[in-house]
């Protein structure tokens, strides 16, 4: 079974998100903010992260960033999650090393063409 990060500040994004994954047969993790999540990368790194962008402690951005620099064996898939349309943002994540992008709010064919497109869905 492959493993999924959720990692946003919203209990019902991440909750959204945990039902829409484990109906794509996902073993899914969740996580309130990139400290944690790294932790929890760290431990035991997940097939895929689904990276929200805005949280506190540390940002989306942050995370990425500090993920780079833990230098795992075998990097996770990331589908980073934004609201802002704004261009220059996703062009900033998919630099740091994000894979895809979704825009909120995401329905359950939108996530799964997203993990189609980086070879887990
Ligand atoms: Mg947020």
């Amino acid at each position: 079974m492959k493993s999924c990060l959720v990692v946003d500040d919203s209990k019902v994004i991440r909750k959204v998100a945990r039902h829409i994954l484990e109906a794509l047969r996902f073993e899914v993790r969740e996580a309130g903010d990139g400290r944690e999540a790294l932790a929890s990368c760290i431990a035991t790194p997940p097939d895929a992260i689904l990276l929200d962008w805005n949280m506190p402690v540390m940002s989306g951005m942050d995370f990425l960033r500090a993920l780079k620099d833990a230098g795992l064996p075998q990097r996770p898939k990331v589908v980073f999650c934004t609201t802002e349309g704004d261009m220059a943002h996703i062009r900033a994540a998919i630099e740091a090393g994000a894979d895809e992008y979704v825009m909120k709010p995401f329905d359950r064919e939108t996530l799964e063409s997203k993990f189609q497109i980086i070879g887990l869905a």
